[in-house]
């Protein structure tokens, strides 16, 4: 295995959209994860985010570029090796609800992969659900129980324990607390950053919640309508955002501090997301963004390493007329 145990190349997902049209849900994304790292991926909802997840783990097939898992393109994995990524690569939901059968019994359902998986008498699976219920904070008791007996921090609790059942990883966690109470949520996300811990996972955390993503991620990278615009270590995102678009969601964070919030300098986006649906050309930034300028309309904008480790997809960030402007 390289340095990575996930990458991304040049990553494309488009669906098709009626007649003659294309939604580019994913254009041209690069990542690259190194084992036991968060990378947290924010955007407003549509920006293509969840897409992105769910084509690391397979669930959608590319359109182009390239998914490597420890090194393998995961789109020519056949037989037992497309077994073994299935396993090694999973996904907890949204909506912890919706994700879980409510016909079956939480043990059964955590039982599941591990049916698939792994052989094992009936002793070791019952030992296993009820040191995975241990592991995510729930007593064995709750093996017999059915999804709608339990609350919503629970469910999402059961869909943890299913994903650690097969012994994963990286998980790709699709908003895992935004259907949750905010009480809650920071609950989950102290589970995950434990059990990431102990076991060495990966995270893909993907969620719109910029709080939360600054509490759990190593690095972070922002996504406006298919494509990363930033990437960076979370100190610097959050401390020193580049891309103007960036700096809006940044911040819009509300601060904990009432004085901080008060002094607070918000930057408001003007006009609206355009459609992935044949995006304008050159930078999709542009109809909402004060620096602007001719290229910005002709040239798509690569993602550039403009400070070390902080990488930028702008025509106009880090230049002189730039600097002088802000
Ligand atoms: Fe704004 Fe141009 Fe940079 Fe896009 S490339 S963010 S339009 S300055």
């Amino acid at each position: 295995m390289g340095e990575y145990i996930v990458e991304a190349k040049n990553l494309c997902k488009y669906f098709k959209a009626g007649k003659n049209q294309v939604l580019k849900a994913v254009d041209g994304v690069n990542i690259q994860m190194k084992k036991g790292e968060t990378l947290g991926l924010v955007g407003e909802s549509g920006c293509g985010k969840t897409t992105c997840g769910r084509t690391l783990v397979k669930l959608y097939d590319a359109t182009s570029g390239t998914v490597l898992f420890e090194g393998k393109d995961v789109s020519k994995l056949k037989g037992k090796e497309l077994l073994g990524f299935r396993k090694d690569a999973q996904i907890i939901f949204q909506d912890p609800y919706a994700s879980l059968d409510p016909r079956m019994t939480i043990g059964e359902i955590i039982t599941e992969g591990m049916n698939v998986h792994f052989h094992m008498s009936e002793k070791e699976k019952e030992e296993r659900v009820n040191d995975l219920l241990h592991k995510v904070g729930l007593n064995a008791e709750y093996a017999n129980r059915f999804a709608h007996e339990l609350s919503g921090g629970q469910r999402q609790r059961v869909g943890i324990a299913r994903a650690l059942a097969v012994e994963p990883k990286f998980i790709v966690c699709d908003e895992p607390i935004s259907a949750l109470d905010v009480s809650i949520q920071a609950q989950i996300v102290n589970l995950l950053i434990k059990l990431q811990r102990e076991m060495g996972l990966t995270y893909l955390f993907i969620s719109h919640d910029l709080s939360m993503v600054k509490h759990i991620s190593d690095r972070v990278g922002v996504m406006y309508l298919g494509s990363m615009v930033e990437l960076a270590s979370n100190h610097a995102l959050y401390d020193h955002p580049i891309h103007p678009y960036t700096q809006a969601l940044i911040s819009a964070i509300p601060e904990a501090d009432l004085d901080e919030e008060e002094g607070k300098t918000r930057v408001h986006l003007e006009g609206e997301v355009p459609s992935p649906i044949n995006p304008p050309a050159g930078c999709r930034f542009k109809g909402r963004c004060k620096y602007a300028k001719e290229i910005c309309g002709l040239e798509m904008p690569e993602l550039k390493e403009i400070e070390p480790n902080h990488f930028v997809a702008c025509h106009m960030c880090g230049n002189k007329e730039w600097q002088e402007a802000k």
